[in-house]
């Protein structure tokens, strides 16, 4: 591992926008938080306070779901406007994302931490993918003709038609934050509902930008509205509105569990994208090299701060030694640093309170008989650097098996016989995704099907498109996000019966 101390400068407007970050929007107005506090948004890479942002509450959230009431209710949103237009202004939206790109990526790298060069060619273009390509379902939400069973051809005449389920309350994760709040925003967007979203407390700035733009792009008042704030304030009032008809989350299990209890007083629908511990499977037939580095891949992109994560890799025993060495040695050739510096592969976690989780577990598993083959702590005395690390000597007992640990760990295990591979891998509460490498496509896809995990990839990992279905069996989550899947989590059904 490497320090990369030499950084680009940041782009005067990038400077500008944290000297005085927006407060809420709600209403299509930036308004202050009622009770005028703010909160500290912070550096990771140094631990400084970068910029104060106004602390949305139970009140401001009030305040926010009655603007997207009222849009939904009166406003041309969903009543008057064509789809083509929500289409129209989606597009628009998109255009303005890449207009201003490198804010974007520069806003996402000093804010989450990760490198400006990763934020440039992944976050900022597959939010901007997004907008556009949820921009065609607008006019795509299509109902059927149905013909009854027992009745007679001539008796009735039914359709189904899709509708926006209503209001929708959007609380999202810091790991990818422009890119979430497009998962969030895109299709509610293109299904015609309103929306009140909540940024994580850690990464709130470019969400309050995409705001800027969203106004720019000409969206009616009240169709959405931000509101940063504290999970338990303004997350909790949020998922507990008796005003709001859904509820969209992505973060941990246990808070999603929470968002569930917390929805139970109007029996607000509710999807989740929540964590994993998603088993990575390397077969001995594999082309090495190419398994190594893409085990490397699903476990150190974004630090590991993805809920997709390869974090438990699984190598058939005679080539065990030779690919968790190589996964090793890449981990100690990732530079680490600012992510403004474009030597930089990986930078700072997120926050101290990452920091310590990651650093805890790290301590867990070396105490429980885990050994390090690279890494295994913190990097470095300033910011929260963590080293990429590989475990070894690991056993499914351990916390740092059966945990969510959201950093640059991985945790290795040999196996004997490819039949004993499949209890393992679903031997955690999760079932997010899979990986799986091998040359043999006959085995390829046998595994796949019989894997219980909500996206398989084979001799392939972290690959996301707008296109493609994402999200959880199990303990991972409810529903799912991007494709035309996701339309589901924001349409009602309603069946019309005609008497002939
Ligand atoms: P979290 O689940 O606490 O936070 C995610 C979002 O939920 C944030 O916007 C937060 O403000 C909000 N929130 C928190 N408590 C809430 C509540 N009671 N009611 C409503 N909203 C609430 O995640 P975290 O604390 O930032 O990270 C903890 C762990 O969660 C991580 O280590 C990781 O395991 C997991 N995580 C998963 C994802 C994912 O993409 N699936 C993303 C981030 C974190």
């Amino acid at each position: 591992m490497a320090v990369s101390d030499t950084s680009v400068s940041v782009a005067p407007e990038v400077l500008q926008f944290l000297s005085q970050p927006r407060p809420m929007l709600i209403n299509g107005q930036w308004v202050q938080a009622a009770s005028s506090k703010h909160f500290p948004v912070y550096n990771p890479a140094t631990g400084e306070v970068m910029a104060q942002v106004a602390e949305g509450d139970k009140e401001d959230i009030n305040r926010a779901v009655q603007a997207a009431r009222h849009a939904f209710d009166s406003g041309p949103w969903h009543t008057t406007m064509s789809p083509s237009m929500r289409g129209r202004l989606m597009t628009r939206l998109a255009d303005l994302i890449e207009q201003h790109a490198e804010e974007f990526a520069q806003l996402e790298s000093l804010d989450n931490g990760k490198p400006l060069t990763i934020a440039r060619v992944a976050d900022i273009p597959l939010a901007a993918d997004l907008f556009r390509y949820m921009a065609g379902w607008a006019t795509k939400i299509e109902g059927n003709t149905i013909p009854l069973s027992l009745a007679n051809q001539n008796q009735y005449f039914t359709y189904t038609q899709r509708e926006p389920i209503g209001v929708v309350g959007q609380i999202i994760p810091w790991n990818f934050p422009l890119l979430m709040a497009a998962w969030k925003l895109g299709p509610a967007l293109a299904a015609g509902c309103t929306i009140i979203l909540k940024p994580a407390e850690q990464t709130p700035l470019s969400a309050l930008r995409l705001g800027e733009l969203i106004l720019e792009a000409g969206f009616p008042e009240g169709v959405v509205n931000i509101v940063p704030g504290y999970g338990e304030t303004a997350g909790a009032a949020l998922a507990a509105h008796p005003d709001v008809d859904k509820v969209a989350f992505t973060g941990s299990t246990e808070v999603g569990k929470l968002i569930v209890q917390a929805s139970a007083g109007n029996l607000k629908k509710v999807s989740l994208e929540l964590g994993g511990k998603s088993p990575n499977i390397v077969f001995k037939d594999m082309d090495l090299q190419t398994a190594i580095a893409g085990a490397a891949n699903a476990i150190f992109f974004n630090h590991g701060q993805c809920c997709s994560a390869g974090s438990r890799l699984y190598v058939e025993k005679p080539v065990f030694d030779q690919v968790v060495e190589g996964v090793a040695e890449q981990a100690k050739k990732i530079t680490l640093g600012s992510g403004f510096n474009p030597a930089t592969r990986m930078g700072p976690l997120v926050s101290d309170e990452q920091l310590a989780r990651v650093t805890g577990y790290l301590q867990s598993g070396i105490e429980q008989g885990a050994k390090p083959l690279s890494g295994g702590g913190r990097f470095g005395d300033q910011g929260y650097f963590v080293e990429p690390t590989v475990l070894v000597n690991a056993r499914q007992d351990m916390k740092v098996v059966q945990e969510e640990i959201f950093g640059p760990v991985v945790v290795a295990q040999s196996f004997q016989d490819p039949e004993e591979i499949l209890p393992v891998a679903h031997d955690t509460i999760y079932g997010l995704a899979a990986g799986i490498w091998t040359r043999d496509i006959g085995k390829a896809h046998r595994l796949a099907a019989s894997l219980r995990a909500g996206t398989v990839w084979i001799n392939c990992y972290n690959v996301f498109d707008a296109a493609l279905p994402f999200g959880g069996y199990r303990q991972s989550g409810w529903g799912r996000e991007m494709g035309h899947e996701v339309l589901k989590n924001y349409t009602e059904v309603k069946s019309v019966c005609i008497g002939l």
